[in-house]
């Protein structure tokens, strides 16, 4: 299963900001088997393509993507646009997307769809809010999140899919799930997705919520945990970095 290590810079890093964090971060080692994937604001996706395009196990994503393939969207950015720009992943379906610009289930699922027949690989976050996981509903949530964003989507066996399960109560707290929640809840996942026969393909299953340099080893330990999404601790070059060194 491939590895990654995801930085979701969100709104942070201006562009000369994100110079700066190249010129560091760039001066260090990737020899693991681990993909770093930098999604940084779209503003920012030209110029990070630049800086690292010459390093082989560093990608480029996008931290979201239209619906829509093209047309009269004002202020939206298509896939196409993306691929002209080297971006080979895109988050979809961040709790932050969710919240504050109402995305539901069905608009991923239709991201995924275009997604699917171009050349970018979908990260795709799922995760249940604090109320749902008191009252017990977390493996109702994501099976329903899951079999939705899902539902007639056509696994082709080239592509990379990822799944990152944020429990929304974890993302920037600086306190992420225990280490027993984030095994059952990843071993329930990957179980879930054999009996929908997905198992098939190409699928890597990340943690995130509030990953740091102090608790990532212990988090790379559970068994179906193929690697990290990451807010916060991503913008930090040093923080980034050592928390890739653990893998
Ligand atoms: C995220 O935004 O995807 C995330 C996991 O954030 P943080 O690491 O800051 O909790």
């Amino acid at each position: 299963m491939n590895k990654y290590c995801i930085a979701n810079w969100k709104m942070y890093l201006n562009q000369f900001e994100s110079i700066e964090f190249f010129n560091s971060f760039l001066k260090n080692n990737f020899d693991k088997d681990v993909k770093i994937v930098i999604c940084p604001s779209y503003v920012n996706l030209f110029q990070s393509e630049q800086l690292i395009s010459k390093y082989d196990n560093i990608y480029l994503g996008s931290q979201n993507v239209s619906c829509h393939k093209t047309g009269a969207y004002t202020g939206d950015i298509s896939i196409n646009m993306l691929e002209k720009l080297d971006c080979q992943f895109t988050i979809i379906g961040h709790s932050e997307r969710r919240l504050y610009h109402d995305e539901n289930n069905s608009i991923i699922n239709k991201k995924l769809n275009i997604l699917n027949e171009s050349s970018i690989n979908p990260i795709i976050c799922i995760g249940e809010t604090l109320e749902e996981k008191n009252t017990g509903k977390t493996f109702e949530v994501l099976s329903n999140q899951i079999n939705q964003i899902f539902s007639n989507i056509k696994i082709h066996k080239e592509k990379k899919y990822i799944l990152a399960y944020e429990p929304i109560w974890a993302i920037g707290t600086g306190i992420s799930a225990e280490l027993k929640i984030i095994n059952s809840v990843h071993n329930y996942i990957k179980n879930f997705i054999k009996d929908i026969g997905k198992n098939y393909c190409n699928l890597s299953l990340l943690y995130g919520g509030s990953v740091s340099e102090n608790n990532a080893s212990d988090i790379l330990e559970i068994e179906n945990v193929d690697g990290f999404l990451i807010g916060s601790s991503s913008i930090n070059p040093e923080k980034f970095y050592n928390i890739y060194n653990q893998f």
